[in-house]
């Protein structure tokens, strides 16, 4: 790593003969060479953090911004300090990126955010009764589990309201007061809440008027776990069979309504499918070359660096990096499309990695 002597304890804005000292300082000591780097203000906050291919041309570049508004001229002017520190590839640096990203949460970093909150999760809160949203971004609630990224949240959100349709869940604020039926005895506060017209209408089993056991409700959130983990598809089933029911009793108005319903939840039993593949195919050891010999290979498993280790040299390191991958590669871990939360930004990054470079696929050597 390397770093500037403090320039300026203050937190100001960089005045012209500090950004003269910045450039002069990156001009003597930057080499071309893959890394990240961190603007540091007076006051030693990380303001912003980037990673390049060529970490010197890279950070000279902020002091030729042609305007004064220009991102780069923005950043700089923030800085008191530039560290940097190099690793051996363009692949590290953008995980390197990523991490520092997400240990600092630099306030001028907002492309990172932005990328997350583009896409459409399911969230499963938590809790007595838990319900089903569509939400943007994984958010930081760590209780909850989610399921995705996805395109499109307003289909997302209908699929998901045919889903708890089908199978019961609530769909009310989340501050509803939950009062199981096996629970009644128990309850000893003001008069239940009477439920609302999903309630009457049979999709919704009623968990806040007492209509339910909590173990009926539970088994409900069990099956829609098991929809969205691909294990199961009883909610297709029941829509089905009660859509060839109302066609024999001539409901043909009730029978297409149901056809459109199925065909939305079938949509999302699609993207589930796709979504579901696209993590499962991330799984491999993949070896990257880096500058000066410094090769590195990244045991990936469903989209998550599991291990990095120096690329073998010699035939004891080789064997102990096959000891590592098996070692990886089989334990027993839930499949289907659930990331953990904290782990949703490494899972779109490698993606995004290695759609933009599928030549960089051809390093990748899958387990058997
Ligand atoms: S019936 Fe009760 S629990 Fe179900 S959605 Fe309506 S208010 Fe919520």
């Amino acid at each position: 790593m390397c770093a500037l002597p403090a320039l300026a304890l203050a937190p100001r804005r960089a005045t012209p003969a500090d950004l003269r000292a910045m450039r002069d300082h990156v001009r003597a000591s930057a080499q071309d060479r893959p890394g990240i780097y961190r603007m540091i203000a007076g006051d030693g906050e990380v303001v912003y953090v980037g990673k390049s291919k060529r970490v010197r041309t890279r950070l000279l570049s902020y002091f030729r911004a042609s305007y004064p508004e220009e991102k780069g001229a923005r950043i700089v002017r923030e800085a008191a300090a530039i560290e940097w520190e190099y690793v051996p590839s363009e692949f590290a640096a953008l995980l390197a990126e990523m991490r520092a990203i997400k240990r600092y949460r630099p306030r001028l970093n907002v492309a990172m955010k932005r990328d997350a909150r583009h896409f459409a999760f399911i969230k499963l809160t938590r809790g007595a009764a838990p319900k089903l949203l569509a939400v943007r971004g994984p958010g930081g609630d760590d209780n909850a589990i989610y399921y995705g990224p996805f395109h499109g949240a307003r289909r997302l959100q209908e699929a998901l309201r045919e889903l708890s349709d089908a199978l019961g869940l609530r769909d009310c604020r989340l501050t509803q007061r939950v009062v199981y039926a096996d629970q009644a005895e128990l309850f000893h506060g003001p008069a239940r809440t009477p439920g609302c017209i999903r309630l009457e209408i049979g999709r919704c089993l009623g968990p806040c008027a007492g209509a339910c056991t909590a173990s009926a409700y539970a088994e409900r959130v069990r099956l829609a776990r098991a929809f969205l983990d691909g294990v199961s598809d009883d909610p297709l089933d029941a829509l089905r069979r009660e859509m060839e029911a109302c066609a024999e009793r001539l409901e043909f108005e009730r029978a297409a309504s149901l056809r459109d319903k199925l065909g939305r939840l079938e949509e999302l039993r699609g993207q589930f499918d796709r979504l579901r593949f696209a993590i499962e195919s991330l799984s491999f050891a993949y070896r990257v070359n880096g500058v000066d010999g410094d090769d590195r290979v990244y045991l990936i498993r469903r989209g998550r660096i599991r291990a990095e280790r120096a690329a073998p040299t010699t035939r004891v390191e080789r064997r102990a990096l096959k000891a590592l991958a098996a070692q990886v590669f089989a334990e027993a871990e839930p499949g289907g499309s659930r990331v953990p939360t904290h782990e949703i930004d490494e899972l779109m990054l490698l993606s995004s990695w290695f759609r933009t470079h599928p030549a960089e696929l051809k390093r990748a050597r899958r387990s058997r």
